[in-house]
């Protein structure tokens, strides 16, 4: 079956790695968000395609959920003592994506070109393509003044600067309205036999991905199937801020509040077994609730989640 995944970082990188053991290679595309690409000392960084990236090519670094896995960080310390900010961290063999990616850029090419181009050199051959070629930007409206003293921060600022420690007023995705899908995206969602959302954070991986204009319409108009996995597990996240993030949303921080998020296009949803108080909040919205062990602490539960969602109704 050939199947289209939408994707942030590390949650969405475990189901990538189980579904990618299922398929044939060439059958999984994935969509991933750049709502949080950054720059770094002039460098591009896009943590969510690299993530799904080295993943794919077995090189992700699975303690920390980012970076490549046997990394060292000499330049950072290098970096550090010149005197740079050094609170987003970016490991000597990464800072070679990062490096890469920028030169390729500045000289033209597009960001779906670039990112095809280093999974292809990692030995990936699923294809991974970035949301969409112009800039998006997750901008976090904070309360009161931060140690750097502004209130709207990027997403980097927040998450890691912050470590996603203050208290959030508003979440914009900057750029979005002008933004078009990159190319192969709108047909990769109308040609799959299965759409895929990944556990992600519905606020900042998955919603700028359906704040690009027609991406939204191109799921709605979609044969194939969609199901998700859940990233709330007992009215909390399974990891990172996305409970915090639902909530300034005003979206209920459970697998209702998901399916709320991804509405009116969502069909299928695998919750945790200990949600089943979730399952009429489901069936009223018209989606399909799946009880299942939605948790990926190894790799053979990364692989029994894939089957799980590869088995769901309707597809
Ligand atoms: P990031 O926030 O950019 O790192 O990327 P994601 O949005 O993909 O990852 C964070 C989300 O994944 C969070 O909302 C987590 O709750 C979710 N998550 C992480 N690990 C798991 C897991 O093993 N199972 C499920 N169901 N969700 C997970």
């Amino acid at each position: 079956v050939k199947v289209t995944a939408i994707a942030g970082g590390t949650g969405a990188a475990k189901l990538l790695r189980g579904l990618a053991a299922c398929l044939a290679p060439r059958d999984l595309t994935v969509i991933g968000n750049t709502g949080d690409d950054a720059e770094v000392w002039g460098l591009y960084v896009s943590p969510d395609l690299d993530t799904i990236t080295y993943a794919l090519a077995g090189r992700l670094d699975t303690a920390r959920g980012w970076g490549l896995a046997g990394d060292t960080f000499r330049c950072l310390g290098a970096m550090a003592e010149l005197g740079a900010e050094t609170w987003f961290n970016l490991g000597d063999r990464d800072l070679a994506t990062h490096l890469a990616r920028t030169a390729a850029l500045g000289a033209g090419a597009p960001l779906s070109i670039v990112t095809a181009d280093i999974a292809r050199s990692l030995g990936v051959d699923a294809r991974v393509l970035p949301m969409s070629d112009d800039p998006v930007r997750t901008r976090i409206r904070v309360a009161g003044a931060t140690a750097a003293g502004d209130d709207w921060l990027t997403f980097q600022e927040y998450f890691v600067r912050e470590k996603a420690l203050v208290e959030v007023l508003e979440v914009a995705y900057a750029g979005a309205p002008r933004a078009r899908p990159a190319p192969g995206v709108v047909e990769a969602i109308a040609e799959a036999e299965l759409i895929v959302i990944c556990p992600s954070n519905p606020v900042t991986s998955i919603g700028p991905v359906l704040a690009v204009p027609g991406i939204p319409a191109a799921l709605t108009a979609a044969r194939a199937p969609i199901v998700g996995v859940s990233p709330i597990v007992s009215g909390t996240a399974v990891s990172g801020p996305a409970a915090q993030l639902m909530r300034v949303r005003g979206i209920p921080v459970s697998p209702v509040g998901v399916a709320q998020a991804y509405a009116p296009w969502l069909g299928v949803l695998l919750i945790d077994s200990g949600d089943r108080a979730c399952v009429p909040g489901l069936l009223a919205q018209g989606v399909t609730p799946v009880l299942t062990e939605i948790l990926m602490p190894d790799h053979e539960r990364e692989v029994a989640l894939a089957r799980r969602v590869l088995e769901a109704p309707g597809v």
